[in-house]
């Protein structure tokens, strides 16, 4: 990851991504400065304003962040909720997220396929299969723009198709619910709940990724010192050969492209 830090490799060309987290926060009472909204992402090249997920954080609170499109990850509230008056874009959202939502008013539904990709302004979307419900089944996107791609799943028990989820992928955003303490129960042959922050650097490891972020953040993370939690990710992902943070409510990062392999990532301040 060093060469990504020379600025002799950074680029500044039209291939670029931008990655607002929105929101941090899982389904949980406990709320901190960092981790204020539920987990949401804001995706933005040229016009495009992509939000993925609206939870009920979002439900008054949404129309100013503009979004082109919605797309969401699974139907639960800290996901959907916030459309729960509607929304002013179209919506994307696989079939079994439609039928859990039917009763919220979305004037444009369109329906994912898992492993169809799709375009939204120039951004292509692809749709895996997560175990994590079985009410409210789960995806995980492989987003892409012709340049650097990344994978988002903030609720995660398992990814059913991890390689191809994930090979060649510069960017793993998962879900921090929990850092060791494994919250997978097993149902009949499916597994729920999320996936530790650690099983999770593991997935990295078997697919090469370098750079892990941890978004939907548990009471763990939440009620911990900043610097503290952050020195104990950053040290365990260490141990995995890999640079992994927790995300924060207003962490903007940059995805650019100048080789496949190069990328840059800039931090602001929240
Ligand atoms: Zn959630
Ligand atoms: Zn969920």
């Amino acid at each position: 990851m060093k060469a990504l830090r020379d600025p002799s490799n950074w680029y500044h060309g039209k291939r670029k991504i931008e990655l607002t987290f929105l929101g941090t926060r899982g389904e949980i009472k406990a709320i901190s400065r960092r981790h204020r909204r539920h987990s949401a992402l804001l995706v933005r090249r040229g016009r495009a304003r992509i939000m993925i997920d609206c939870g009920t954080d979002w439900l008054k609170t949404f129309a100013r962040v503009a979004p082109t499109a919605i797309v969401l990850t699974h139907a639960h509230d800290d996901h959907a909720a916030g459309l729960a008056s509607g929304a002013s874009c179209p919506v994307y959202a696989t079939r079994e997220t439609w039928t859990a939502i039917a009763r919220f008013p979305i004037a444009d539904a369109r329906v994912v396929a898992p492993r169809v990709p799709f375009k939204i302004g120039g951004v292509s979307f692809e749709a895996f299969d997560v175990e994590h419900s079985l009410r409210a089944p789960a995806v995980g996107y492989r987003i892409d723009e012709g340049g650097p791609s990344f994978f988002y799943v903030p609720d995660v028990a398992a990814i059913c198709e991890p390689h191809a989820a994930l090979y060649g992928v510069s960017l793993y955003v998962g879900d921090g619910a929990t850092v060791t303490r494994s919250m997978v129960r097993r149902r009949d042959d499916a597994l729920i709940g999320h996936a530790p922050i650690v099983a999770q650097l593991g997935w990295c490891v078997e697919e090469g990724i370098a750079r892990a972020i941890f978004t939907h953040c548990g009471s763990g993370i939440v009620r911990s010192d900043a610097r503290e939690i952050a020195a104990r990710i950053a040290a365990l992902g260490e141990a995995h050969g890999i640079e992994a943070s927790i995300a924060y409510d207003g962490l903007t990062l940059t995805l650019s492209m100048r080789r496949l392999a190069s990328v840059e990532i800039v931090r602001r301040a929240p």
